[in-house]
């Protein structure tokens, strides 16, 4: 920096500090080296009086020269490190999956995904900012975002925020990045580019140098593998956004006509109910296991989302339980036999209300109707050992490929 740093009133500095700024660099690419592209490809631009540091969704790091000036080189580099982890763990997307209805839920995303970055990193990393992870939300360690988000605790008048590029929703102040120049960040495939380079530097370091979730992440992108329960949970959330009509849950604010008009009684915006039905393929070739994890999955995702109908169907070659349940403990999956899902589908449709929603939890090896039922049908296909891959669901079906993850 140079002398005469511009000051605003205040005694409040307007620029950066570039040598610390090099120094925290520095510190955390010594530190985290396979972190290196990702953490020079982040500039870092002043933000006067924001009081904190943050990133957005173009992996812009915005940082208050004031806190910048206070910061101790150590603290700023794992602030960055920290940062930066947010948007190689793509936490912005992962959040328009979610879907955060206010600003609540913003700030519980947040401190999931601080809590989802906390076990990627030694506890004494020093930030500038406090540190969420898994114990203050009463979980255990080691899980995603997404589960911390949903068994996790909310931390009373939670205000974290470490910019939209951790929750996806920018700022006010936030334009675009330019397209080109310094201060363009990281955008569209570049940014996937860059989570490559990083996941690959990560395979190559010396496994005491990295913690397990951090190559758990990296050995996933390199495998080109996509986590199964945020693309059911983003299935699942169109069909019944698109099923119940309902305009899309996340993007809703509170009405304000209700207090400007309040002598007048307005009519409420009744969400229609989506009836679900969740067929399981109970046959010999299904694992227990790993239907009984889809199944916890589905409900738990279904609930989240405001669904409270949801019937579980057994089926192998002949419906064995048909079940409205309210616990996860009432499923009764009884079976072990052949298979043939098309019965299931048959007995599901036949009940009234009939189902606007088919889920069906199976391995594949089963034959398949030719028509289409009258519903949406989500096939979670679950993975199996068998050496002979199945037959291909038939075209009018979603499939979430499910593994043991
Ligand atoms: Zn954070």
């Amino acid at each position: 920096m140079t002398e005469g740093t511009e000051r605003a009133q205040g005694d409040r500095p307007l620029d950066l500090d570039a040598t610390k700024l090099a120094a925290a660099r520095l510190w955390a690419t010594n530190r985290f080296p396979y972190l290196a592209s990702a953490i020079f490809a982040s500039p870092v631009l002043p933000a006067p009086e924001l009081g904190r540091v943050v990133i957005d969704r173009w992996w812009r790091v915005h940082a208050d020269p004031a806190v910048v000036g206070s910061a101790t080189a150590a603290e700023l580099g794992g602030e960055l490190v920290h940062l930066t982890t947010h948007v190689l763990r793509d936490h912005a997307g992962r959040a328009d999956t979610v879907g955060l209805a206010d600003e609540a839920e913003r700030h519980h995303w947040v401190d999931s995904g601080d809590a989802e970055i906390a076990d990627d990193y030694p506890s004494e990393l020093e930030r500038v900012s406090a540190s969420v992870e898994g114990a203050d939300l009463g979980c255990e360690n080691g899980r995603l975002a997404e589960e911390y988000y949903r068994l996790g605790s909310v931390r009373d008048g939670s205000t974290n925020d470490c910019g939209s590029g951790a929750h996806g929703q920018p700022a006010s102040w936030e334009p675009p990045p330019p397209d080109s120049g310094d201060d363009a960040g990281v955008t569209g495939r570049d940014q996937d580019v860059i989570r490559r380079r990083v996941a690959a530097e990560i395979a190559d370091a010396d496994r005491a140098a990295v913690s397990d979730s951090l190559r758990r992440w990296a050995d996933d992108r390199l495998e080109g593998r996509v986590d199964w329960r945020a693309e059911l949970a983003a299935r699942l959330r169109r069909v019944v956004s698109t099923v119940s009509g309902a305009v899309d849950y996340s993007y809703r604010r509170p009405s304000r006509r209700a207090a400007a008009l309040h002598d007048v009684v307005l009519p409420s915006l009744r969400r229609p109910t989506v009836e679900v039905a969740v067929i399981c393929d109970t046959s010999a070739s299904v694992s227990d296991d790993l239907l009984a994890t889809a199944v916890a999955e589905v409900e738990g995702l279904l609930r989240a989302g405001g669904t409270r109908s949801i019937r579980v169907l057994a089926c192998d070659d002949a419906v064995r339980a048909t079940t409205r349940v309210v616990a996860l403990d009432d499923l009764v999956l009884i079976g072990g036999g052949g298979t043939d899902l098309g019965v299931g589908l048959d007995a599901a449709m036949a009940n009234r209300p009939p189902p606007d929603l088919l889920v069906v939890l199976t391995d594949g090896y089963t034959p398949w109707p030719d028509e289409a039922p009258r519903a949406e049908v989500i096939v979670a296909l679950l993975a199996t050992d068998e050496p002979v891959p199945p037959p291909e669901p038939p075209a009018w079906a979603r499939v979430v490929p499910v593994d043991r993850r």
